[in-house]
């Protein structure tokens, strides 16, 4: 018998509080052969004792866990947010994953805010590079406070980053299928290289040199605001994305929009062959926190892709089809039109998981 996956779980701040129990609980119903470990680390902990990542932290991680489970950060509390970015850029930086990839499928047409888009109109998936781009916060300000003040802020792009979340996508594209069957067959790449000649071009380049290495792959290039109008107007053509750090973030938000709202999309954070982490789109969303209303499917079918990584397929499947039912049978929170809370259609998929 394999031995069981072993998960950190680390739930954070505000809704991830509410959220990530409800994917753990339909990770239990479906019992899946998983051994779970809870960590603190969030606002409270960071409030009571000012650790944010314990001594060794993600190490510790990436020893001995097969994957972690994310939920949010983010606390009024703490305004400066150091820990939301020691633990969560700490982790995407610190352990190299870099490759965040956001799947986009629709569940149900009434979820979509645009006319005649049926499920099988938006599947697709972004392919986000994570650990370079603006997000590394190099630059500095100059003349604070004055007329003459000057803040720069660094785009970094080196040809290992950009070439193997690249090549990630190639690999993503020819390994995995559409979900009503047929092959993934093109790889669209994004920027901004008409403004931004300088990482636009190297992300140019290196696109044709691995493009050339999947002749089976069909390629496409968009500049970023001209995608941004297609996905509105009709995402029915995207296949697999790959775009920076920046773009990546806010074209799943947009992408988001589609499938009913953040409070539906997943996420993965990937290093091929390390610990990954996988975290719900969305953050801590202060504002709805503690209130029971926030919709746990967008951490559920996170915890559905973590499985489903960890080589637990049907047991993904499994939960999948159970969030699927829910959203048709309209057993959801108010944000995607149902009448429950959290808690309740959280159990609502637990149960349903555990008919199967
Ligand atoms: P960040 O800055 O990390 O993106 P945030 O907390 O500012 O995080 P989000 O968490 O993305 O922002 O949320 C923005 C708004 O979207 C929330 O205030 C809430 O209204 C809505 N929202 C987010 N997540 C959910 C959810 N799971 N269920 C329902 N509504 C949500």
């Amino acid at each position: 018998m394999s031995e069981k996956k072993r998960i950190a779980v680390i739930p954070g701040d505000g809704i991830g509080k509410e959220v990530i129990p409800q994917a753990v609980r339909a990770i239990q119903a479906v019992g899946a052969p998983v051994e779970l470990t809870s960590f603190d680390w969030g606002a409270d902990r960071y409030l009571a004792d000012k650790t944010t990542v314990p001594p060794e932290g993600f190490s510790m991680l990436a020893r001995d866990f097969d994957a972690i489970l994310v939920g949010a950060f983010g606390d009024p509390r703490v305004p400066s947010n150091i820990h939301a970015r020691e633990i969560l850029l700490g982790m995407r930086f610190q352990m190299d994953l870099y490759a965040n990839v956001r799947p986009v499928r629709l569940m149900d047409a009434s979820l979509c805010p645009l006319k005649g888009v049926e499920p099988k109109d938006v599947d697709f998936v972004v392919i986000r590079e994570n650990t370079e781009g603006v997000y590394g916060d190099l630059g500095g300000v100059f003349k604070q406070g004055t007329p003459d003040e000057i803040a720069i802020q660094e785009d970094v792009n080196t040809r290992k980053g950009v070439e193997r979340i690249i090549r990630y996508a190639f690999e993503y594209c020819v390994s995995n299928r559409k979900l009503d069957g047929p092959p993934r067959r093109r790889v669209l790449m994004c920027d901004k290289s008409n403004a931004m000649t300088h990482a636009g071009g190297l992300w140019q380049r290196v696109f044709k040199e691995v493009s050339a290495e999947y002749p089976a792959i069909e390629t496409e290039h968009m500049y970023v605001d001209a995608l941004c109008m297609q996905m509105v107007r009709d995402p029915r053509p995207f296949d697999v994305i790959v775009t920076n750090n920046m773009f990546g973030d806010i074209i799943t938000d947009l992408a988001a929009g589609l499938q009913g709202g953040v409070g539906m999309a997943a996420s993965g954070n990937l290093h091929p062959g390390r610990t990954s982490m996988f975290e719900p789109v969305h953050g801590s969303a202060p504002p709805i926190a503690g209130k029971n209303i926030a919709n746990p499917f967008g951490a559920i079918l996170t915890a559905v892709m973590m499985l489903a990584d960890l080589g637990l397929k049907a047991d993904a499947e499994r939960i999948e089809g159970a969030v699927l039912e829910a959203v048709r049978e309209k057993k959801t929170t108010q944000d995607i039109g149902g009448t429950l809370g959290t808690r309740e259609a959280g159990a609502w998929v637990a149960e349903r998981v555990s008919r199967f």
